[in-house]
């Protein structure tokens, strides 16, 4: 089978083992990055173009979209799905996921558990605000913030409405939040490939962190989920049409709580962690799944 990585470093682990486990299981890989390509949209033939050859006969393709990337990547996927490849995750559902207020408002309205949320702009309602999600302690995000930057944990009612009023000052979008104290800076995060939990680990942020980020410093070792643990992760993934997902929940008083699913979850950590073959399963389920035109997501928002 012939299958492309659309990543634009080759040298990333997550890449780099993406080829090799496609490579082991005797297909023949080619990472393509993605901004170098352009795209023919011309009636009934489209195409895409790389190094003055047309991409062609793929079987499928493996998006690995950057997150400041989001709208190139995502036109890129979805020339290749308009040529009839499939896609592991498709263009629509990787959009979908990248805007954090959607996904909060895709997952409540399937009942998956989420801690109470606020969203806002510019409300002169601050108090309402803070009240809608209980009060203080209570944690700020800005809405494009990834690795744990723009997420501000507020210990008290003025610290809160500080910080909104700071937000509000930048012109941003924000999120408020129930402050899960219970976590204990750790969150968990659900590897799921096809509708599977394929492994999980938890990761514990650095000593006086409540956020748990690797990138902040965090650490993580292998996890058994509950069944509620697993199921909520599926239903999460599902629910945002991905078929493979990063999906990261907390622990809280009221069950699993989901902070984010991500659609291109990095692998290093999750390999080292768990010392399982990530990559090979997203192959095998590629493989499996890569005939023309097999389009699975029907989610409506
Ligand atoms: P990012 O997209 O920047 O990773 P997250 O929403 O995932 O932002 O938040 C980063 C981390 O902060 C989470 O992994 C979690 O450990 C911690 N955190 C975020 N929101 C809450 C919350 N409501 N209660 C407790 N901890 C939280
Ligand atoms: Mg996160």
């Amino acid at each position: 089978m012939k299958i492309a990585i659309l990543s634009q470093d080759s040298s990333l682990y997550s890449t780099r083992r993406l080829k090799e486990a496609g490579e082991e299981r005797e297909h023949q890989i080619r990472v393509i990055p993605y901004l170098r390509c352009y795209m023919n949209i011309t009636s009934r033939r489209p195409s895409i173009i790389f190094n003055g050859t047309p991409l062609e006969n793929f079987d499928a393709v493996i998006p690995r979209i950057g997150a400041s990337r989001t709208f190139y990547g995502t036109a890129v996927v979805r020339q290749f799905e308009v040529m009839g490849v499939f896609s592991a995750n498709e263009s629509q559902a990787i959009s979908r996921s990248r805007d954090k207020l959607r996904c909060m408002q895709i997952l409540a309205r399937e009942g998956v558990g989420l801690p109470v949320t606020g969203f806002a702009h510019a409300t002169q309602d601050i108090d309402g605000l803070i009240e809608t999600v209980g009060g203080a302690p209570l944690v700020i995000k800005l809405l494009e913030g990834t690795q744990g930057i723009g997420v501000v944990l507020a210990e008290t009612y003025q610290a809160a409405k500080s910080v909104i009023e700071a937000f509000r000052g930048l012109d941003a979008n924000i999120l408020v939040q129930e402050y899960i104290k219970e976590a204990g800076g750790a969150d968990i995060r659900c590897f799921v490939v096809g509708g599977e939990v394929i492994a999980a680990m938890k990761r514990q942020g650095a000593k006086g962190e409540f956020r748990s980020n690797l990138h902040r410093g965090g650490n993580a070792e292998k996890i058994d989920l509950s069944v509620e643990e697993r199921t909520t992760a599926i239903k999460a993934a599902k629910a945002m049409g991905l078929n493979v997902a990063g999906v990261d929940l907390l622990r809280s008083n009221h069950g699993p709580v989901i902070m984010e699913v991500n659609s291109s979850p990095g692998l290093e950590g999750i390999e080292k962690a768990t010392e399982m073959d990530v990559a090979g399963k997203i192959i095998e389920y590629v493989v499996q799944n890569a005939e023309p035109n097999n389009v699975k997501d029907s989610i409506k928002y």
